[in-house]
């Protein structure tokens, strides 16, 4: 058997792939990339396409970006690891702690806690504001808020405050106390409300009354994406975030910006605390932090969290992870950090990112099979795709993959979820790679 065969039996039937079960992967053997350069993938077989996603967006400098690989095979040969639990730390961690609290100032965030990803930056974010709480004295604060249609990742936590019955039900009972509030999504939503200022007040006044309901002396935080990602690419009308804030201020509930996607570029600014004039108390980053290149995570805190915890004699955190503050993951954070500002990712993406949804509404005109376009904040965009444009039925799961598929053969990777194609693609992408990756769709949409 040739090395590639063995690759291609063995893919989908020895390795759990996530999201999809066992029988996807047999009947739509996932793809296996074996190379990449600049924006682009290559497959197994040596079909190179634009990556429209990504990675899983967070190669935001793409995939040749050659001084965060030279500063993780140098940190490997100085030190490949070292704890950072009590009584050891290593100098990469400390110096990303630094830069990371220069980098957040503007936003109101000093303080890092380091992680190996998302869904742990968002379990570290719903315990240490439940130990704030707790350590003011506050302790009967134990419920959280969030969105529907909002993603926190995948543990317990983060699925309990997911906004997403496909990431929930399987996994029920989840944890107590974790209530959802309408997300601003303006073509589908349970208001019938299609302006999206007046939808913004409205999840707003949901949000007060959910408050109210529960009584806000039982709730420790709010956690919401900026811009909804998973869920469908949410941009919410520009009052919505800072409505949130004033309300969770006025009721002493903390509020968690989940920036696992939003941080770092992606939406044109480079958090999204920042794009809609925030000061989040906790806010969770990961995925583009080290480009994708290895597992890393950083919650960053404010001062009122961070006063609590620095007065209190009884703050000692009973949490952290053995690869929290890992130095070469540390390394990798501190060379993107470095690129991405050299490189001023957060305006190509704002550039770019016109372009691509500036593309995809055009394509709206020519596919009756587009219901909606949403994004125009950075490289963030998602086409939804119906079976009918009166009803909005979504389209049928196999018809959205068969646009997926015919986009790959066009040229370029996209990702389906659900009736959604989302496009989230390397922030150091051309104008030429924008208008191959919309070539590369308009071709794929013929398949619907
Ligand atoms: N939070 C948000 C907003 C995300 O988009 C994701 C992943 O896509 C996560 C959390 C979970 O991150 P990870 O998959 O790295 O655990």
């Amino acid at each position: 058997m040739t090395e590639s065969n063995f690759l291609k039996e063995h893919n989908g039937r020895l390795m759990w792939h996530p999201m999809t079960s066992p029988q996807d992967s047999v009947a739509q053997p996932p793809k296996i990339i074996t190379s990449a350069e600049g924006v682009s993938i290559t497959d197994i077989d040596g079909h190179r396409v634009i990556d429209g996603v990504g990675g899983l967006w967070n190669v935001n400098l793409g995939y040749s970006c050659q001084p965060v690989k030279d500063a993780m095979a140098a940190q490997l040969e100085k030190l490949p690891y070292y704890s950072t639990f009590r009584g050891t730390s290593n100098d990469a961690a400390i110096e990303l702690s630094y830069e990371l609290s220069r980098f957040f100032a503007p936003d109101g965030l000093s303080r890092a806690f380091f992680t190996s990803g998302g869904s742990d930056s968002v379990e570290t974010a719903l315990r240490l504001a439940r130990q704030y709480h707790k350590l003011r004295g506050d302790s009967g604060r134990t419920k959280f808020l969030s969105l529907k249609k909002g993603y926190h990742g995948t543990h317990i936590g983060g699925a309990s405050v997911n906004g997403n019955a496909n990431f929930r039900n399987a996994y029920e009972p989840l944890l107590p106390g974790c209530f959802h509030i309408p997300a601003p999504y303006t073509y589908r939503n349970p208001f019938n409300e299609s302006d999206p200022e007046r939808l913004a007040q409205l999840c707003a006044a949901a949000l007060e009354d959910e408050i109210a309901f529960q009584g806000a002396n039982t709730i420790a935080a709010m956690i919401m994406e900026p811009i909804l990602g998973a869920g469908g690419v949410i941009p919410p009308h520009p009052s919505f975030a800072p409505m949130v804030q004033e309300i969770c201020n006025r009721n002493g509930i903390l509020l968690i910006t989940d920036e696992v996607i939003t941080a770092y570029g992606r939406t044109g600014a480079w958090s999204g605390a920042r794009l809609w004039g925030l000061q989040p108390d906790i806010m969770c980053t990961a995925k583009a932090i080290t480009n994708g290149y290895f597992p890393f995570g950083a919650v960053m805190m404010g001062d009122r969290m961070i006063e609590v915890f620095e007065e209190n004699p009884d703050a000692k955190i009973g949490h952290g992870y053995t690869y929290s503050g890992h130095p070469v993951g540390a390394a990798a954070a501190l060379a993107c950090l470095a690129e991405m500002q050299r490189l001023n990712v957060a305006a190509t993406a704002a550039a770019r990112g016109t372009q691509l949804y500036e593309g995809c509404l055009a394509l709206k005109d020519r596919f009756d099979v587009i219901g909606d376009v949403r994004g125009g904040y950075g490289l963030m965009t998602a086409i939804e795709l119906v079976r009918d444009r009166q009803t909005r039925a979504p389209l049928d799961g196999h018809r959205a993959l068969a646009v997926q598929e015919a986009c790959y053969e066009a040229g370029a990777l996209i990702r389906v979820s659900g009736a959604n194609v989302i496009l989230s693609p390397p922030l150091v992408m051309s104008e030429a790679d924008a208008r191959g990756l919309l070539d590369a769709l308009r071709v794929g949409l013929t398949a619907a």
